[in-house]
């Protein structure tokens, strides 16, 4: 078996697990995951779930006790965002019955990592939630995503969920061991693709269509996944959470399944689209004290050494950050041109008074941050 390191991992939960008959949640492959992700957070790990379910659980909370509604096998998309709305809550008290430490809802739409201020914030958030000790579960906002705002299924979602967490692993826990030749369910001769290491149409080749009749993707939507995530360095698994040696696996450091090496390291790729991609709306101007701590301490900005703002960004968008004229660091402000004129010099316990509202302490955060 493949070795691995990582020490934020995004773990994607599918309904051929979390709902196997396809009209309830179940806790029958829960217990060996659950255990998993609180032996790896006793480990100092951080883990982020992205779980489905609440479509299947809905489905079977009103079909079961006093109305027993039958709902059809297609239903309407307000149906099925009605079962959503039925079922979500039910998913997480699913969850939460594994974990003494808090569960967090957090759901997400494609238009919501879409639109900058919202990513900022749902980054933000996601931090937050974890630097609580809490364990954050993601999924789709189904009751109000029309499929065209939607991601559509939860490998994707679990792959951007990955990139605005930053994490540097995505595990993908599905009812199959992994990336095969062919499809073993037809071919008894498929083998397991132990590791891939760069994602072309021969790969994609290997996928057929949708795995289950629960689950919304197949291997397709799990090698979209990987391809986007790999790219920005993260590293992603796929692995069967029907079998509880997997986690026993996952918790040695070994990938009992597919793995997807990232193509560079998170902090590199990270780094790469900070300097090259993003192009930068505006100018910070620091002292000559935040710039030794930027430089020395590896500090987040604060308020407090700004000296000046030139140009009007927005929330979320890049900036310069300069000391004395020169170029210090490329980084995202939390908060936009104008708000940061008024709270420039001030002291971070400051914001909320000044503003009437507070994102975060700092103006840019060291991670959102690449040194010149
Ligand atoms: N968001 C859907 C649910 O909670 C699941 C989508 C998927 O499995 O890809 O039921």
């Amino acid at each position: 078996m493949n070795s691995f390191s990582w020490q934020r991992a995004v773990v994607k939960v599918g309904s051929a697990l979390i709902a196997p008959e396809g009209n309830e949640c179940s806790g029958r492959y829960l217990l060996a995951l659950a255990r998993f992700i609180t032996a790896s957070r006793e480990q100092g790990k951080e883990v982020i779930l992205v779980s489905s379910g609440s479509v299947a659980a809905g489905r079977g909370k009103v079909s079961s006790g006093q109305y027993k509604v039958k709902v059809r096998q297609n239903p309407s998309i307000a149906e099925k965002q009605a079962m959503a709305a039925i079922g979500q809550n039910i998913m997480m008290a699913n969850w939460q019955r594994f974990f003494d430490f808090p569960c967090a809802q957090v759901l997400l739409t494609a238009d919501d990592l879409r639109d900058r201020t919202r990513y900022v914030n749902i980054k933000n958030t996601l931090r937050e939630i974890i630097n609580h000790h809490a364990l954050p579960i993601v999924n789709e906002n189904d009751t109000v995503a029309v499929n065209e705002l939607k991601v559509g299924d939860n490998d994707n979602l679990g792959a951007y969920t990955a990139l605005v967490a930053q994490a540097d692993t995505l595990i993908i826990c599905s009812d199959i061991d992994g990336l095969y030749t062919s499809d073993p369910r037809k071919n008894k001769d498929a083998t397991l693709i132990p590791v891939v290491e760069s994602i072309d149409s021969t790969i994609y080749g290997l996928a057929g269509g949708a795995g289950t009749s629960v689950g919304t993707g197949g291997m397709r939507t799990k090698i979209e996944a990987a391809d986007k995530c790999i790219n920005s360095g993260i590293q992603t698994l796929i692995v069967n959470g029907r079998h509880g040696e997997t986690f026993d696996a996952l918790l040695a450091g070994k990938v009992p399944g597919t793995l997807f090496k990232a193509m560079r390291t998170p902090s590199n790729a990270r780094r790469l689209w900070l300097t090259h991609t993003l192009k930068t709306a505006g100018r910070i101007i620091i002292d000559k004290g935040a710039k030794v701590a930027l430089i020395e301490q590896g500090a987040s900005l604060l308020p407090s050494g700004i000296a000046g703002i030139e140009g009007n960004f927005a929330q979320g968008e890049a900036v310069e950050i300069v000391c004395e004229n020169q170029a210090v660091a490329k980084g995202l402000s939390l908060y936009n041109a104008k708000d940061l004129i008024l709270i420039k010099g001030k002291k971070s316990k400051d914001i909320a008074s000044v503003l009437g509202y507070e994102t975060t302490n700092v103006a840019v955060h060291r991670d959102d941050m690449v040194l010149l």
